[in-house]
């Protein structure tokens, strides 16, 4: 995709998007409601002509290229199925439409319903089914066909949570055996996180950020991608960077002093993620406890200082202060990220 971009009148979904897609790759579209990740989809899928930018498959532009002919399969929210057919018609459908052998239908049927354990439901009637067996059976009769590029536009978000954590196994696995190239619009940064090879953060038109998940988790490109990625997402703290005899230090106020690595001086978002943040009586830091979370194996902090607020997710072994009390606490000085207090970009 190259400058690609779509206005609906004044109104502008699609900035500009620039990115390359590798053969076989997993490519998460992930960002809010509303940022534009459909509009991309549904370019490059041939259902909606650009305002302006190119999408290219192999080199060849595909403006103007009718959406049948693109060799794209595509997933939407709501499944779109023949609920009169049985399961084996439906994922054999479009094998049949393009001609198919018997022998080569049944096998490829057979291979796709183990793989997404449809095999005991195969002569059952898809009415009747239930909305996660029919998920799975729409995503099947699109990957059936092992179309050149796989769009699936928010798959899950109708399913439950128990058959989603199921799904995203799934679907990896799918595409790892098919070596497909897959573009995944989501709003979920977990589903992103644990299925894409390279993920694109955006927001309100834009493209914020494109990198692996590691990346995008530990080195976010602004402050929008750092509290979007993570659950909860990255603890930015109001700061301002000074020199001390000893180095480098971030004055966060009410929170402390805190030593950092690099910076200019001056006004930055002092970031952190509420996993690394390490309780220490002798710590550099202190905010106070307001909410003490317990989830199972981990306990959710919640602190403030002053006017500002912060995360820390600890084991659930881990002594933790009653609420109201003071929390101290420690950063390793390789886990702090700064940002422009400004632009909110990463410095
Ligand atoms: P969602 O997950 O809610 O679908 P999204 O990131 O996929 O969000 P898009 O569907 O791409 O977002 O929509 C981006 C913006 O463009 C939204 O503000 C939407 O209202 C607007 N939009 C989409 N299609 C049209 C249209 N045909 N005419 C006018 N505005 C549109």
């Amino acid at each position: 995709m190259q400058n690609l971009g779509k206005d609906f009148g004044a109104f502008t979904a699609l900035a500009e998007m620039d990115l390359t897609i590798g053969s076989g790759e997993f490519v998460a579209l992930l960002g809010p409601s509303g940022c534009g990740k459909s509009t991309t989809m549904n370019m490059i899928a041939g259902m909606l002509d650009p305002s302006h930018g190119e999408i290219r498959f192999d080199g060849r532009n595909m403006n103007g290229v009718p959406m049948a002919k693109r060799g794209v399969g595509f997933v939407f929210q709501n499944y779109a199925i023949f609920t009169h057919m049985t399961v084996r018609d439906n994922l054999a459908y479009g094998l049949k439409s393009q001609g198919v052998g018997r022998a080569e239908t049944n096998r490829r049927v057979g291979e796709i319903a183990e793989l997404l354990q449809l095999t005991p439901m195969l002569d059952r009637k898809a009415a009747g089914l239930s909305v996660n067996i029919l998920q799975r059976l729409a995503i099947g009769r699109s990957a059936v066909v092992e179309p050149a590029i796989f769009l699936l536009d928010e798959p899950l978000s109708n399913v439950d949570a128990a058959f989603r954590a199921v799904m995203r196994a799934e679907l990896k696995s799918l595409q790892r055996q098919f070596k497909q190239t897959m573009v995944y619009v989501t709003h979920d940064q977990l589903e992103a996180m644990t299925m894409a090879d390279r993920i694109a953060v955006m927001d309100h038109g834009k493209l914020l950020q494109v990198g692996t998940p590691l990346e995008v988790y530990n080195h976010p490109a602004d402050t929008f991608v750092a509290r979007f990625i993570g659950a909860p997402g990255m603890n930015l703290l109001k700061g301002r960077i000074t020199g001390a005899d000893t180095g480098l230090v971030a004055d966060l106020g009410a929170a402390g002093h805190c030593p950092v690595r690099t910076g200019q001086g001056g006004d930055v978002l002092f970031g952190f993620r509420p996993e690394q943040v390490h309780p220490d009586a002798n710590g550099p830091l202190q905010m106070i406890v307001t909410t003490v979370e317990r989830i199972g194996a981990r306990t959710i902090l919640h602190l403030a200082a002053g006017d500002m607020t912060a995360k820390a997710v600890l084991d659930s072994e881990t002594p933790v202060p009653d609420q109201g009390q003071p929390f101290r606490f420690a950063l390793d000085a390789d886990d702090v990220r700064l940002f422009d207090a400004e632009t909110e970009r990463a410095l």
